[in-house]
């Protein structure tokens, strides 16, 4: 069961497969008080109980923290937990004794009085009158609480709760006993969490990933979309070449939220046009693959550089098999005359890394597996290889289509990890560009 519109917070690699996501801004800070706990008598159990709660709920507890029953620390870390958070919940120290002093803590974290509470003192007169026994003095303390907070009900202990507002946050103090603890929550803080969540805000996320242009290029394009006091909230960030662009809309209403976030979405398309490939955790293999399904067009791939990681990369997106005939790694010379029919005089002529040697290997994998489209890759991944003429880093991608055969050339910095992967990844942005109609040139 969720608050309403508290569905996750994000993560900070996004949540996987989360499309908009609802994340409520309200973050609780948990205090549990006692010397018991921090000597390590008593564990705290009260915490872990309530960030489960919280949790279950979608709502994030930021930290926890144990306090002994010393009152200048209390305030100040109550204080402190204040700038930081939207909720405070605390449990112990309501006790009827001297060292329960998180009352006396809270009013001077709030620098005001502590006042008597007549209803909450009739209550504990009436708890002990059930048990025919007057009040004791020493329980009368626990009818008090600090001007411009309100009572909390116990209907299982003497010591009610209380509930204060302290600069942004709202602040619960529960007793410790943790059946008393238990009960509070469910009859009181998680009722009133509820309400405060139904008029919090909220934010949306999502993250649109690019490949083929720089971040600085991306960011340039976006223009005055990237400023830092908009909402929506545009930002650029870059992973693995893949450049992704976060946008994050915040507002009073999850429709309202919603519906900036699609229009941020739909202008930064427009902007960056074909090299979004995608959303949140979409990746260049699953728009590609989902692309050569929707046409019905198989693919094969010869690859020298890479090795087998375009291979890989495809096969990896459920329901390949549909579209993706195979291929072949051809690292040898051999091979590539073999397997692929590449004339060994281009080979010696133009080198293993030439467009005269890519064009031959991609037509021989699309004439030898009967497939529509072929992929095929030679390049110096490094860190050896590198002549003047063909310095490491350099990759010659050749796409065929039908007919048609396109050969591209770069040279990609990084070491040969970086090399292979992102020969591999602009030869699937390559052809998805071709499938939607474009020249295939990136
Ligand atoms: P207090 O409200 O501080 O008087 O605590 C009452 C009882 O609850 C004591 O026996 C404590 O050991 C126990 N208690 C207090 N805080 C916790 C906690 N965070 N987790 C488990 N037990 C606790
Ligand atoms: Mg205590």
């Amino acid at each position: 069961m969720a608050f309403p519109g508290m569905l996750a917070r994000e993560t900070s690699g996004g949540l996987p497969g989360g499309f908009a996501i609802i994340m409520s801004f309200m973050q609780v800070a948990i205090l549990s008080i006692g010397d018991e706990l921090v000597l390590g008598q008593t564990l705290d159990t009260n915490s872990a109980f309530l960030s489960q709660q919280l949790a279950e709920r979608g709502i994030m507890t930021l930290f926890h923290q144990t306090v002994a029953d010393d009152l200048p620390v209390m305030v100040r870390m109550i204080q402190q937990a204040t700038e930081q958070v939207d909720v405070i919940i605390i449990t112990g120290g309501l006790g009827p004794t001297d060292d329960d002093l998180t009352r006396q803590a809270l009013a001077q974290a709030m620098n005001v009085e502590l006042v008597l509470d007549e209803d909450s003192l009739h209550a504990i007169d009436n708890m002990f009158a059930r048990r025919g026994k007057p009040t004791p003095d020493m329980n009368r303390v626990q009818a008090y609480h600090p001007v411009g907070s309100e009572m909390l009900p116990n209907d299982c202990g003497t010591a009610p709760g209380i509930v204060a507002t302290l600069g942004r946050a709202t602040i619960y103090v529960v007793p410790g006993v943790p059946s008393e603890m238990k009960r509070m929550w469910e009859t009181s803080i998680e009722p009133q969490m509820r309400k405060l969540a139904a008029t919090g805000r909220f934010l949306f996320t999502r993250k649109i990933n690019t490949f083929g242009r720089g971040e600085s290029a991306v960011a340039e394009q976006l223009g005055s979309l990237c400023d830092r006091d908009r909402n929506p909230m545009i930002g650029t960030t870059v992973a693995d070449g893949i450049v992704s662009i976060r946008v994050r809309s915040e507002f009073d209403a999850a429709e309202l939220a919603q519906l900036h976030l699609d229009q941020a979405t739909e202008q930064i398309e427009q902007l960056l046009g074909d090299i979004v490939f995608g959303h949140d955790d979409q990746t260049i293999q699953q728009s590609l693959v989902e692309l050569l399904m929707q046409q019905k067009r198989t693919l094969a791939v010869a690859e020298s550089c890479t090795g087998g990681l375009i291979g890989q990369m495809l096969t990896e997106v459920p329901g390949a098999s549909s579209v993706i005939l195979g291929g072949w790694i051809t690292y040898a010379n051999e091979m590539k005359i073999q397997q692929l029919g590449v004339p060994a005089e281009a080979i010696a002529e133009y080198g293993a890394v030439s467009e005269e040697v890519v064009r031959a290997m991609v037509q021989g994998a699309q004439k030898r597996s009967g497939s529509d489209l072929a992929i095929a890759i030679t390049g110096i991944a490094g860190p050896d290889g590198g002549t003047d003429d063909k310095p490491v880093g350099t990759v010659w991608v050749g796409l065929a289509d039908g007919s048609d055969v396109i050969t591209s050339h770069f040279i990609f910095n990084g070491n040969r990890e970086v090399v292979r992967d992102r020969a591999a990844k602009t030869a699937c942005q390559m052809l998805r560009l071709r499938l939607l109609g474009k020249d295939g040139l990136l």
